[in-house]
Formats: C-alpha cells, sequence, structure tokens
C-alpha cells in the first residue's frame, strides 16, 4: 500500500475516505515537529500540507520515495515548486476550492471598513448611544473596486462587488489587452499606478513571487486615494507592513484589513499592533467549513487517483 503522510488539518471525511485505500498517518501537529516530520517521510509516497509545511530540500531530502504533494489550498509560496519538478514529484493544488470564501471575505470586509459602524456593542449596551460619532460611515454602490491581480479570487470578488453596484478595475499584466475576460466581465484593465489613483477598495489577489514581494511599498501606497480602503487576503511580503501601518497612522488612509503577513503568526513588537482602523485575521481568508469540505475531498480524490494511476 502507498503511504500518505498528513502534516496539518484536514476534513476528518477526507481523511477517512483515503484512510480506507490507503496507509496513512494524519497527524496535524507534524508540522510543528521537524524531527517527526523528516521520520515519517521516510517511506512515504505523498505528503498532504496547507501553507505551513515548508517544502524544500531539508524535507524532500528526507523524503526520497516521494511522488505527489497535495496542497489543501492555491498559494504554492510554501513549496519548492522547481525542486519537484527536477525530482519528478507532482504538487497538486486545490484549485478554485477556496475562491468563493476568500471573495466574501473581501467584500464583508470592504463593506465594515467603509461604514466603520460595528464595534459600538459594549457603548451601546452600556447606555451610551455614540450616533454622531457613526454617522459618517460610506456605502459601499457606487465605489470603484481595484483588483491586483485578476486571476480566478479576483474575477469572483468582481462579481460580488459588481452586484452591489461597485464600478471594478483591475491590474494584471499576465493577462493580455485583448484577452476576452475583459469584455465578458465587465472589468476595466488599468495599469498599476492608476489602479493605485482610481480605486476606493484596492483588493489584492497575487501571488507572492519575485515580481509581487514588496510590490505595494511605500510609495506605491501613497499615490493611493486618500481615505482608501487595502484589503490584503493574497501573501504577506506584497505589502510593507510598516509603511502601511504609517499611512493608517497619518489617517491617509480609510482603513486596512490584513489576512496574510511577512511572519506568520506576527513576532514581539509587530509594526501593526494599536495601529488605528485596521482588521488583522489570523489566515482564514480562504477558510469557511464549506470550502473546507470542498479543498479535502478535492485534494483527497486528486492524490488518491495520482497515486491508483
Ligand atoms: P490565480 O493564479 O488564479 O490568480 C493570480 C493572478 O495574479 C493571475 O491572474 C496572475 O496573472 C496575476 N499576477 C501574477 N503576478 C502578477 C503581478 N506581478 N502583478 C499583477 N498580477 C499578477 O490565483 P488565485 O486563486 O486568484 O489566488 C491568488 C492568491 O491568493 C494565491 O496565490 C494565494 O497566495 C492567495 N490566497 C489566499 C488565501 C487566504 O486564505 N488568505 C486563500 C486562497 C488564496
Amino acid at each position: 500500500m502507498s503511504s500518505i503522510v498528513i502534516s496539518e488539518f484536514m476534513d476528518a471525511q477526507a481523511v477517512e475516505d483515503l484512510r480506507a485505500r490507503f496507509d496513512l498517518r494524519y497527524e496535524p501537529g507534524l508540522v510543528d515537529d521537524a524531527p517527526a516530520l523528516r521520520q515519517a517521510l521516510a517511506g512515504a509516497q505523498a505528503l498532504i500540507v496547507r501553507n505551513r509545511t515548508q517544502v524544500r530540500a531539508e524535507l524532500l531530502d528526507h523524503a526520497p520515495g516521494l511522488r505527489v504533494v497535495g496542497r489543501l489550498g492555491v498559494g504554492l509560496d510554501n513549496i519548492d515548486m522547481d525542486l519537484c519538478a527536477r525530482r519528478g514529484i507532482r504538487v497538486i493544488p486545490a484549485l478554485g476550492a477556496n475562491a468563493q470564501a476568500v471573495a466574501e471575505y473581501v467584500i464583508a470586509t470592504a463593506m465594515l471598513l467603509l461604514r466603520g459602524a460595528y464595534a459600538s456593542s459594549a457603548q451601546v449596551a452600556g447606555g451610551a448611544w455614540p450616533r454622531p460619532a457613526l454617522s459618517e460611515g460610506r456605502e459601499i454602490g457606487g465605489k470603484t473596486l481595484g483588483l491586483l491581480g485578476f486571476g480566478d479570487i479576483g474575477r469572483r470578488t468582481a462579481r460580488l462587488g459588481q452586484a452591489l453596484g461597485m464600478q471594478v478595475l483591475a491590474y494584471d499584466p499576465v493577462v493580455a489587452a485583448h484577452a476576452p475576460v475583459w469584455r465578458e466581465t465587465g472589468v476595466q484593465r488599468r495599469e498599476l499606478d492608476a489602479l493605485l489613483r482610481e480605486c476606493d477598495v484596492l483588493s489584492l489577489h497575487v501571488p507572492l513571487t519575485e515580481s509581487t514581494r514588496g510590490l505595494l511599498d511605500a510609495p506605491r501606497l501613497a499615490r493611493m486615494r486618500e481615505g482608501a480602503v487595502l484589503i490584503n487576503t493574497a501573501r504577506g511580503g506584497v505589502v510593507d507592513e510598516a509603511a502601511l501601518a504609517d499611512a493608517l497612522r497619518a489617517g491617509r488612509l480609510g482603513g486596512a484589513a490584513l489576512d496574510v503577513f511577512e511572519h506568520e503568526p506576527l513576532p514581539a513588537g509587530s509594526a501593526l499592533a494599536g495601529v488605528p482602523r485596521l482588521l488583522l485575521t489570523p489566515h482564514i481568508a480562504g477558510l469557511t467549513r464549506e470550502s473546507n469540505l470542498r479543498v479535502s475531498s478535492l485534494i483527497a480524490e486528486q492524490v488518491g487517483a495520482f497515486l491508483r494511476g
């Protein structure tokens, strides 16, 4: 029997479906126990990970029989893709399976940041009535949504934004100006500087690569519209966190939400602590009950088929 190692959490039913057909070790804590993970991989043919297991030479050197890596998500920056290709190891991401969860997170967060009105529960329950302070919120209808990256998640986010009456612009140099998707979706193509200047809500949907690392640095943040809000569900490292903290403290931006960070979890003394109008979530934009089922069953099915094939 082929052996499968799963080093981060996976839906229970999908694990059982695999266990019925393969020799399997499921230990969601293995990601934090490097020696045990290396040992577990000695006889493994398949490894299933989320985004925390670093699949690089120091791990792969302990996995001589590895044939396939299943990724419970889509970002591949924790996997050395070149090395996997050289060693003939197939990498299977869960394409599309958590995109709806991310798109909904972006729109909900944009509405929350623009309206700025949902943090008064304790005050109202305590008998206060902070109506004047909360009467200046903004509507999402009629605003301009700027998408940095126009792939699967960017396109779903565009559809949700348009349904709420937003105008949508996108910057994605890989999608050619003549590609049918612009006409089909009604999303307008922009260069990066124009996108930054024109949008009220900027949402990032690019992979972390050499071309996107540090893309939203201090000068580019300074080009954003006064009062605009920024949402990063893509990857930490795309936005300069210290520069973003400065822009929020200076009151130049209307708010920001970060789901992903340069270092996860955040180190003590992070520049993001105590910054006003900043929402922080622990890399959960793509995680919902529904997406976890879709992602896990898709990877179980495809890794199983690969091993059998
Ligand atoms: P995708 O591959 O469908 O789309 C990415 C798009 O980015 C592509 O169209 C590509 O052309 C574009 N791109 C690449 N380099 C660019 C650049 N320098 N400038 C502008 N555009 C560029 O991927 P997707 O499914 O839309 O996911 C996007 C990213 O979202 C993933 O790579 C992952 O890092 C992140 N993600 C995060 C979560 C979460 O829970 N926070 C969940 C899923 C995905």
